[in-house]
């Protein structure tokens, strides 16, 4: 083929495709406009996951009628002059592509009127050609209408997710503008539903149950940490609450959502040692710093920005982490924490692996000093005397008693061993729920029906998820309907167990879905009992009678996989007789 120049059309559709990757870039793109725009309420409206339509109101300065075309043109912006001014920019928009974009890759309509005019204007763009400007009577502000996306772009349509996967995209990109602007009032509706609705009163707390589910919202830690490099303010979540993947982690820089592994990661580092391996926090940050020290034009998405100091900026986000962390260290206490990797008995307190320190009755991690003193005096347990899981099966075990309400003391054939009560029980009840669901077939599990169903209200991106999972977690003895918006009513939880608190189980089912997964059924469903055992089992903290510690250490014996939770987390700690000798300087070099 001969060198020729691309038609312009063909040469903007692969233009738009670097900034219009999916429906919910059409969404973003928008919304940014809006705030450009200084809008106090934005509604978003989107039918079919944004295929059909994606509409975008605000009420913010409006475009004049002669400026329309000029708008929707490539490389057209009121937002910069020179390239001088990328690197003063205040605005989310510069680069005066979005629209064009847009406009060549679906119907966009544009309707506007800037507050000094008498009347509004509209313009339609088609596929990149655009209609005439005429006038059309409006409210103050500006409404952008975009149907059909991609109608002329059938590879691009291909390639689109899920309307569901899609979908939730779009909600959770709005979610997160709507915590990042508590100013703004963010209305989004999906197929006519309400998804989200924000006061606009500048309360980041009332937004976040809505990102992230009352449960998750009320367990996150604010973040305040004001610094000449950068402040830094948001939420992270307490170490008791992790996730498997890094998706939960947003991060704004003056109020644009990026993504960069590198603040992530120090992210991530500012919970050292705290969390275990595999696992991640869930957070969302918004760092403000001088725009100098910024360069937002990487990316055509502006998605990825590059720091002037990128070491300070590491730093910074690792130590705001930190302290936020080490300021809202709960008082050790048996029973109100203890979950997830905590435990404490008579002043003594490990944290997986025991790396807390504790000096003139300070709490300390890793040398930074916690601003609470605990109630008592700490000691950092000696390193893990945890024992290579030898054979797969438990040890005959002689049951002792129970320590701290929270382990339990057996004798076995080779020494002492500790076990973790709630990761005894939670390796338990896996093993039975998924041997039961085994035996069971396509009856699914028997389930218990409750005296009286349990509402259940979740956020709408959960709701959803519910909703498409309702099948499988028949099959696994949960019954439970629809019941209004994202309201469900739960009538049975499966009969093995029968007494746990139903609200939670259902919760715990939709949070850390794995987004785009399509595993195989049974593995979804062992991942879903997983949890569910997880939250039914007995909590640390929680006193067992005689005959439940032997119950317990029984039906541990009689497990597949007796030594570790269905997590991966060792359900007991061997203390051999021979360890034991050493330590107490019976036998060899101390
Ligand atoms: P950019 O945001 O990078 O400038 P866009 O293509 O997104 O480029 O928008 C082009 C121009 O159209 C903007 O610079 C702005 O002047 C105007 N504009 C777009 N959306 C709005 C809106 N919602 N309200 C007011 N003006 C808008
Ligand atoms: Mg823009």
């Amino acid at each position: 083929m001969a060198i020729h120049m691309l038609p312009p059309e063909v040469a903007s559709q692969i233009a738009a495709g670097e900034v219009i990757e999916r429906p919910a870039s059409v969404v973003k793109e928008l919304i940014e406009n809006a705030l450009d725009a200084g809008a106090k309420a934005i509604t978003v409206s989107v039918e079919a996951a944004g295929q059909q339509l994606v509409e975008i109101a605000d009420d913010g300065s409006g475009i004049p009628a002669d400026e329309l075309a000029l708008a929707v043109a490539r490389h057209a912006t009121s937002k910069l002059q020179s390239a001088d001014d990328l690197f003063s920019i205040t605005t989310l928009g510069f680069r005066g592509e979005a629209l064009a974009s847009i406009g060549s890759v679906a119907s966009m309509t544009i309707t506007s009127r800037p507050a000094a005019a008498a009347a509004g204007a509209r313009l339609r763009v088609e596929g990149g050609i655009l209609g005439r400007a005429e006038a059309a009577g409006a409210p103050v502000g500006t409404v952008v209408r975009v149907e059909n996306l991609f109608y002329n772009v059938p590879a691009r349509l291909k390639f689109l997710k899920a309307e569901t996967t899609e979908r939730r995209a779009i909600d959770t990109l709005v979610t997160r503008y709507a915590l990042a602007y508590p100013h703004v009032r963010f209305t989004l509706r999906q197929d006519g539903r309400p998804a989200l609705q924000t006061s606009g009163n500048g309360n980041r707390r009332e937004v976040l149950a809505a990102l992230y589910g009352v449960d998750v919202a009320q367990q996150m830690l604010e973040v305040i940490f004001v610094e000449e490099v950068a402040s830094i303010s948001g939420f992270i979540s307490p170490t008791s609450l992790t996730r498997s993947h890094r998706r939960e982690i947003t991060l704004f820089v003056n109020g644009r959502p990026v993504q960069d592994s590198s603040l992530t990661a120090a992210l991530v580092q500012g919970y050292h040692t705290l969390l275990m391996v595999g696992r991640y926090p869930v957070a969302i940050l918004f760092i403000e710093m001088p725009p100098d020290a910024v360069d937002v034009n990487v990316h055509p998405t502006k998605a990825e920005v590059r720091f002037r100091s990128s070491d300070q900026m590491f730093s910074a986000v690792q130590r705001a982490v930190r302290r936020s962390l080490l300021a809202h260290t709960p008082v050790p206490e048996v029973g109100s924490i203890g979950q997830q990797m905590w435990a404490v008995d008579g002043g003594q307190l490990a944290v997986d692996g025991g790396r807390w320190t504790v000096d003139g009755g300070k709490l300390s991690v890793d040398g930074e000093q916690s601003p609470i003193s605990p109630p008592s005096t700490l000691h950092a347990l000696p390193s893990s005397p945890l024992a290579p899981p030898s054979s797969p099966f438990a040890p005959l075990l002689r049951l002792v008693g129970q320590l701290a309400a929270t382990y339990l003391i057996a004798e076995g054939p080779d020494g002492l061993y500790l076990i973790d009560q709630h990761a005894a029980h939670e390796r338990v009840l896996f093993e039975k729920l998924t041997g039961a669901r085994r035996g069971a077939g396509e009856n699914g599990l028997p389930a218990q029906s409750l005296l009286q169903p349990v509402t259940v209200e979740l956020p709408p991106a959960s709701a959803r998820l519910l909703e498409e999972q309702l099948p499988i977690l028949a099959r696994l003895g949960f019954q439970v309907e629809p019941f209004g918006q994202a309201t469900f009513l739960v009538r049975a939880v499966p009969q093995l167990l029968t007494g746990m608190d139903a609200a939670a189980a259902l919760r715990v089912l939709v949070e850390d879905f794995e987004e785009d997964e399509t595993p195989l059924q049974a593995e979804i469903e062992a991942r879903l009992i997983a949890r569910v055992c997880k939250r039914a089992a007995v909590k640390a903290g929680k006193t067992l009678s005689v005959e439940e510690q032997r119950a317990l250490l029984t039906d541990l014996e009689a497990c597949q996989s007796p030594r570790t939770c269905p997590h991966g987390r060792p359900t007991m700690i061997h203390l051999s007789v021979d360890l034991l000798e050493r330590q107490f300087g019976r036998k060899g070099a101390r």
